[in-house]
């Protein structure tokens, strides 16, 4: 497919805010695929079947697949194997073979910042498939916090959907990511932190513990990739994130949310944003699609929802928009029946962007009347109108996180 002039589809519309937001502007953009995969396929991502085909393609015996299969997956998943010449339990003669045609090679990254409390962001380049379109580039944050450390994971570059307040939304370039590149961003993570199987850590336990599906793209528009990434990620055997420790975020792409619970058996987060029809067609156009009643139907019938197993509500606050206290008061009426936690989200501006964060004391009051209402504390951290710079909304410049953004990514990563 030639890049150009599918992306002429997105029209230079979706690059202004106004224009996206309106009632009649496309709901959604479309996904360019012009993925070539390497020379050498890299077995990241692949399941112990693929690894098996593979294997029977170079040769190895049927006999001997399941074998070398389990072997393979312990080294990639558990050590952190970057090579084939690190796997000792290997016969050197199989592991020239392997190297001969295979890699265990993760996403480039092109760039890292690391900030003082611990908080890393990487910027990851992907074959894009044509050497004149511009590189594909997202981004992976690592936060830190005490009792556990949760990264930030893209789905896509760029994203088919125009949430008119979201930066993502405004970029033309869209191409789903592969289940390796998903996985590979846990992997390139658990590299850079030296968080493999023998790391000796204070607490004895991983660094990485989490994962949030919150980064580029609209992860149930890529589904299947991110479910056979997110089965792998939670694979005991191997990298071993509880499915209880891993959120997956959604605009509410209504017929996926049922799938999610039953084939990925994640935590779920909802970006409901609005409690009403007509705003929230405006501010996430999917809703034209999957309107309010649907999407909390879907929530209903998540399977394995539960008190202990809350779905996530996220609730960006914009000012004038949708934080009077009767949006509050619809808000918590709406969810009644649903086990349900409410994320609020200080909105974070962008250059472009018609949309303020509401006013410190008008997120309180709405964070005070949900709180009494029985929803555990929203909003952990006071902070200013300017806040909020990685997960959502993730840039591909590689501009210093500030202090500020770092708190608010800690507040994105608070999902459980
Ligand atoms: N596409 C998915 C996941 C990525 S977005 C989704 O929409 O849920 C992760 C979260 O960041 C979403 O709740 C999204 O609405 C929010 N977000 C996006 N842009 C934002 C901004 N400028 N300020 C605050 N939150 C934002
Ligand atoms: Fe896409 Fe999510 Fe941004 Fe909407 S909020 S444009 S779904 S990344």
């Amino acid at each position: 497919m030639n890049p150009v002039s599918a992306e002429t589809n997105s029209t230079s519309e979706t690059t202004n805010a106004h224009v996206a937001a309106g009632a009649n502007a496309p709901l959604e953009k479309i996904a360019l695929e012009t993925y070539v995969p390497p020379a050498k396929p890299s077995l990241v991502g692949l399941s112990r079947a693929e690894i098996a085909e593979q294997l029977g393609a170079i040769g190895v015996a049927p006999a001997q697949r399941k074998m070398r299969v389990q072997q393979l997956w312990h080294w990639i998943y558990v050590r952190g194997a970057k090579s084939f010449e690190e796997m000792t339990s290997i016969s050197k003669e199989m592991r020239a073979q392997l190297d001969q045609h295979l890699t265990a090679a993760r996403p480039e990254v092109v760039a890292e910042q690391v900030s003082n409390d611990g908080t890393r962001k990487w910027l990851l380049r992907l074959p894009s498939g044509d050497s004149i379109e511009k590189a594909h580039e997202v981004e992976c944050v690592y936060i830190p916090e005490t009792d556990r450390g949760t990264l930030c994971v893209s789905s896509q570059v760029g994203c088919t959907l125009n949430c008119s307040f979201c930066h993502t939304g405004t970029q033309r370039l869209v191409r789903n990511l592969t289940a390796g590149e998903i996985v590979g961003q846990i992997m390139l993570a658990r590299d850079r932190l030296n968080d493999w199987a023998g790391r000796v850590t204070p607490t004895g336990s991983r660094l990485v513990t989490n994962v949030v599906m919150m980064g580029m793209g609209e992860p149930l528009y890529n589904f299947e990739a991110v479910r056979d990434a997110l089965l792998i990620v939670a694979d005991n055997e191997g990298i071993g994130i509880s499915r209880r420790r891993i959120t997956l975020s959604t605009s509410g792409v209504v017929p996926n949310i049922i799938r999610t619970g039953d084939e990925i058996g994640v935590m779920l987060a909802i970006s409901l944003h609005a409690v009403r029809d007509e705003l929230r067609n405006e501010l996430v156009p999917l809703n034209r699609k999957y309107p309010i009643a649907e999407l909390l139907q879907a929530c209903r019938d998540y399977p394995g929802s539960s008190n202990a197993r809350r779905i996530t509500f996220e609730y960006v606050m914009l000012k004038g928009v949708n934080d009077s206290l009767d949006d509050a008061k619809l808000l918590v009426k709406m969810l009644k029946g649903i086990p349900a936690k409410i994320n609020l989200i200080p909105f974070n501006p962008w250059p472009g962007t018609r949309y303020e964060c509401s006013d410190w004391d008008q997120i309180e009051k709405f964070s005070e009347y949900i709180f009494n209402a029985g929803y555990s504390s929203p909003v952990r951290t006071p902070r200013g109108r300017d806040i909020l710079a990685a997960c959502g909304q993730l840039k591909s410049e590689t501009e210093k996180l500030s202090v500020r953004e770092r708190q608010a990514l800690r507040a994105m990563a608070m999902t459980d």
